[in-house]
């Protein structure tokens, strides 16, 4: 009975939304902690760091300035817009004037603002698998078709042209570009980006560039925005990004999106029915972000860099688990395939998916892992190493402690 009222109370495009893989094993490993277990997550998707101090000082001065405490312009404060603009050029050297950027709430809200400025309905939206699980779901939200461009472990979980290719229709409208990846940590090079833009240049479709991992990047790779590299684009890319990820300030939902006047004019004038603008204070906090000194970018992606060796490392001690190096992001994606159906752990059980593997680790390790079922990538598990040191050591070891105990 309730199901049916719901499925007619519920508009189509909610109904058919997709319910997050992720939730189930979340709420599990919240329920187990609840229960005093030792619980350790390796599904975190932020850093494990506070903001830094002199970003909560803007926000607490902003705090107790009136001039904060009513609505402020939809698009965002002059002075942040002003302030991304020139971050934008300091960081992709990339030239944009204010006017070409809306504050948004998070990067994910400049995701679902870009699709619902450019799709219609029935347009269809390239995505490279794995993919980060939202960039699907908010393109349906809109009556988009989302297109998957499944890339492969041998390459690195890059999309290749050909891939595009195969992939593309004259309803191609949008293609999704993601460097550092969630999940793979995949990073191009500034030439493989490039020749991407120049094959969307070619087809005349938009380019949405997610970079919100763009501080976290190690060894020798380097930030480019697909904007500045490749303008066969012609200006037809938007790009996604914002504080959460480089200035741990994820709780803060601030993020931006910067693209054609007309785009941002059209986005701007949607917010206005929508959300109105951003919080004030986590405005003020971005412009301190942004404009002040970048020590603790520094400090943090180094300590990431740390334990992304670490978590390399003790993956590398297990035989049968293969991992692409990821050199962005926060994530690693081993690929555990060939532990599927072996029996493993005190319950002696064959886990056929990596979601039942999720789970197992779980109740049998006290781990939390992210089963590749969530990026519509079956056969891996996503781990984040954004956790304190020590903790990611006990969980590395426990987890390898049940793969090398697997028995065919
Ligand atoms: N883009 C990617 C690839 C992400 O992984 C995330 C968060 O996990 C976001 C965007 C969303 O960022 P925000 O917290 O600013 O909405």
């Amino acid at each position: 009975m309730s199901t049916n009222l719901s499925s007619s109370v519920i508009a189509r495009r909610l109904a058919q939304l997709s319910p997050s893989a992720t939730l189930a094993i979340d709420e599990k490993a919240k329920a187990l902690a609840e229960a005093g277990e030792p619980v350790i997550s390796f599904g975190a998707g932020q850093p494990d760091f506070p903001t830094p101090s002199h970003i909560v000082a803007a926000a607490v001065e902003a705090c107790g300035n009136s001039a904060n405490h009513g609505y402020s312009a939809s698009g965002g404060l002059a002075v942040l817009r002003e302030a991304v603009a020139i971050k934008t050029f300091r960081d992709s050297s990339l030239e944009i004037g204010p006017k070409q950027v809306l504050i948004t709430n998070g990067a994910k809200h400049a995701i679902y603002n870009t699709f619902a400025s450019l799709l219609n309905e029935g347009d269809q939206v390239l995505i490279p698998s794995p993919y980060w699980t939202t960039y699907p779901e908010a393109a349906r939200l809109v009556g988009g078709v989302p297109v998957e461009v499944p890339t492969t472990q041998e390459s690195g979980f890059k999309v290749s042209i050909d891939q595009l290719e195969a992939c593309y229709s004259p309803a191609t409208k949008l293609l999704v570009f993601v460097s550092p990846s969630n999940p793979t940590g995949v990073v191009y090079s500034g030439e493989e980006i490039r020749e991407i833009g120049r094959w969307a240049g070619e087809k005349g479709i938009w380019v949405l560039s997610d970079e919100i991992y763009e501080h976290l990047i190690y060894g020798d790779n380097t930030h480019h925005s697909i904007a500045a590299v490749a303008p066969e684009l012609n200006d037809r890319w938007v790009i996604v990004s914002g504080v959460s990820k480089s200035y741990a300030m994820t709780g803060w939902r601030l993020g931006w999106m910067i693209s054609t006047e007309e785009v941002i004019g059209a986005a701007t004038n949607m917010q206005s029915h929508t959300t109105s603008n951003v919080s004030n204070i986590s405005q003020r906090a971005a412009i301190a972000a942004l404009t002040g000194h970048q020590h603790a970018v520094g400090e943090m992606r180094a300590a990431f860099d740390t334990r992304r060796k670490l978590m390399l490392a003790i993956l590398g001690d297990i035989p049968g688990i293969t991992c692409v190096e990821p050199f962005g992001a926060f994530y690693t994606l081993p690929n555990v395939e060939s532990f599927l159906g072996k029996q493993m752990g005190a319950q002696k059980v064959r886990p056929k998916s990596t979601m039942e593997l999720a789970d197992l680790l779980l109740e049998e390790c006290k781990v939390a892992v992210v089963p590749g079922e969530a990026f519509a990538a079956p056969g891996f598990l996503r781990l984040s190493y954004a956790l304190a040191d020590e903790d990611l050591y006990e969980g590395m070891s426990r987890i390898k402690d049940l793969f090398l105990g697997a028995v065919d």
